[in-house]
């Protein structure tokens, strides 16, 4: 698990500003997740984390190393994406191996990992089909197992159950706690659903509009929402 420090990090797109400039201080190992909106700035956030969006300004510290320049390879990181974005012409094996593959891993390594990690995720079964002949709740915990497989030391989630049933979304909540022990793994998710906001968080940090609103424990915000956006991101009475 790892720090993550980020310092007056902005992005804009062309002359709109997507986010203001923020900062935000998550310890290791915490499990952060981050609300907010449709179109406030919470996935241009975990891009920036990720390095997949270059910063206007600002610095992002991974584990007190200076990563703002760092390509997202070399962030001890990972990404769980809401669409899944499984590889469909490889097997579900084939697609949790493929970031150790690139990484030109020894196969015996390659081929120990995924059996670990497919045992942790319930995936034994599953190994040889291709991920068309999975279900949705299958094919998630597949994209899951694939962001884990290197051991990264900050996990990044972006809305990863919005397109599970209500039943599912419950199961794999706990799934995310059980992960968050088992990996030791930083987490930042984020989300829409109050409910997992409230149940997973060690603290959750509400966007509007391309800025933090408040940063708090769900009891925290619960109680003492510091604005309406806030209370309405957490369904507190107001
Ligand atoms: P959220 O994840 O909270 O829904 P996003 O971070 O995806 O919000 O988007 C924030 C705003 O930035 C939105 O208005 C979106 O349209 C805009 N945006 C996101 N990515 C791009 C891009 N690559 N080019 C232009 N605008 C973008
Ligand atoms: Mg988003």
């Amino acid at each position: 698990m790892a720090s993550v420090e980020i310092q007056g990090l902005s992005k804009r797109f062309g002359a709109t500003t997507v986010l203001h400039p923020t900062d935000l201080s998550i310890e290791a190992g915490e499990f952060v997740v981050i609300v907010g909106p449709s179109g406030c700035g919470k996935s241009t956030l975990l891009r920036l984390i990720a390095g997949l969006e270059t910063p206007d300004t600002g610095r992002l510290m991974i584990d007190g190393r200076d990563v703002t320049a760092a390509p997202p390879a070399e962030r001890e990181l990972a990404m769980v994406f809401q669409s899944y974005a499984l590889y469909p012409h490889l097997t579900v094996a084939e697609n949790i191996a493929f970031p150790l593959r690139v990484a030109r891993r020894p196969k015996a390594e390659v081929d120990a990992r995924v059996r670990a990690v497919a045992a942790a995720l319930d995936l034994d079964a599953l190994l040889d089909r291709r991920p068309r002949a999975l279900s949705g709740g299958q094919r998630q915990r597949v994209s899951i197992a694939r962001a884990v497989v290197r051991e990264p030391k900050v996990l990044l989630l972006d809305e990863p159950l919005s397109n599970l049933d209500a039943a599912l979304r419950v199961r794999m909540r706990h799934e995310f706690a059980r992960l968050h022990q088992q990996l030791g793994a930083t987490m930042i998710y984020v989300t829409h659903d109050q409910l997992e906001a409230m149940t997973l968080a060690n603290r959750i940090v509400v966007m509007s509009a391309g800025h933090v609103e408040q940063v708090g424990t769900p009891m925290d915000l619960y109680r003492a929402p510091a604005t309406l956006a806030v209370a309405s991101a957490i369904g507190s009475p107001t």
